[in-house]
């Protein structure tokens, strides 16, 4: 059977939120064209320092492979950290992932370099004082913190991640489920800036199914490692079970997720148009950093403080 899009060569591929069966080629083409329509659209073609996270995993080769395409290697500033989970490590893959797409040498950093703690420590910390924060709740934190610090240092205009669309979709119906209304607000197409210490973070994979950037690295001859991490299968989190329930709904309805994000999306521009005027983000008494509406102390700070790994100044508070 011939490729739906050329007509010649043979279709190795079925899209099925398109109905469309794909030569390699052609596959590849779309899944960088996508891609770099969703980078236009936010302007990153435009930006004149990138910083891209790299994790290693696929949708970081998918990410770097698809922005050297166009925008000047000079400008992208490839950066990973590697988190201190025993057993998960993807700093090889990272360098592979550098040799492959060819741009700029990888700057790392660690937790354990940057915040004197690997996510290890911090998580038996938690758990030697009966705290029942998950693993990702620090390693989420912590890594956003860590590549904004860097962003900043590097006079970055923006960062750029991997998130695809599962993972999009995925923290979407979290929010709704937790009924974060502040988290749902700023997210969403493009960054809403409530403070002028976070440097935009962008997503041009949020529009790329996970299975589309497993296959592209598969076909661009990336070699990674699809293991989970250790605290993924030792706790299942809400995530694992959105991601399972999202999983089942896009079998039974191809393109369902692209869906739920185009209609959260209009649902945000109309919220952001209410409430923007209102989200202003104080800082942390402590670090510095921005923190939630209503805060004194920012969450990784009292996760710290709360495992025992840092002095409040508010002995009383925690
Ligand atoms: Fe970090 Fe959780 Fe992802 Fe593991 S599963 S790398 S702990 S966010
Ligand atoms: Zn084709
Ligand atoms: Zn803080």
């Amino acid at each position: 059977m011939n490729c739906d899009l050329c007509g010649e060569r043979e279709a190795q591929v079925l899209q099925p939120h398109t109905n469309r069966k794909l030569c390699v080629p052609c596959f590849l083409e779309d899944v960088k064209s996508r891609i770099r329509i969703e980078a236009t659209r936010l302007g990153i073609d435009r930006s004149k320092k990138v910083l891209v996270a790299v994790s290693g995993g696929k949708d970081s080769f998918v990410l770097l492979d698809s922005l050297r395409e166009f925008l000047d290697p000079d400008n992208i500033i490839p950066f990973n950290i590697e988190e201190g989970i025993e057993g998960y490590n993807r700093k090889d893959q990272a360098d592979q992932l550098i040799q492959l797409t060819n741009v700029k040498s990888l700057i790392k950093t660690s937790f354990r370099e940057s915040l004197g703690y690997a996510l290890d420590q911090m998580v038996s910390g938690a758990s030697s004082s009966g705290l029942k924060t998950s693993a990702c709740t620090f390693c989420g934190g912590f890594r956003r913190k860590l590549i904004n610090d860097f962003a900043r240092k590097v006079g970055a205009d923006v960062v750029v991640t991997g998130h695809n669309l599962d993972d999009e979709v995925q923290t979407i119906i979290i929010n709704l489920l937790r009924g974060d209304l502040e988290r749902l607000v700023r997210f969403g197409s493009v960054p809403l800036i409530v403070s002028s210490k976070f440097v935009p973070r962008l997503k041009p994979l949020r529009r790329i199914y996970e299975w589309e950037t497993t296959l592209y690295a598969n076909f661009r001859g990336y070699s990674f490692q699809d293991v989970e991490c250790p605290y993924m299968l030792r706790r299942p989190t809400l995530r694992a079970r959105v991601r399972e329930l999202l999983y089942q709904m896009e079998f039974k309805s191809p393109g369902v997720l692209l869906r739920i994000l185009d209609t959260f999306d209009q649902i945000s521009m109309n919220m952001r148009s209410k409430l923007s005027s209102a989200l202003s983000l104080p800082n942390c008494i402590i670090c510095g950093e921005p923190t939630s509406t209503g805060r004194t102390i920012c969450k990784n700070c009292e996760l710290l403080i709360k495992s025992g790994l840092l002095d409040s100044p508010l002995k009383s508070t925690y």
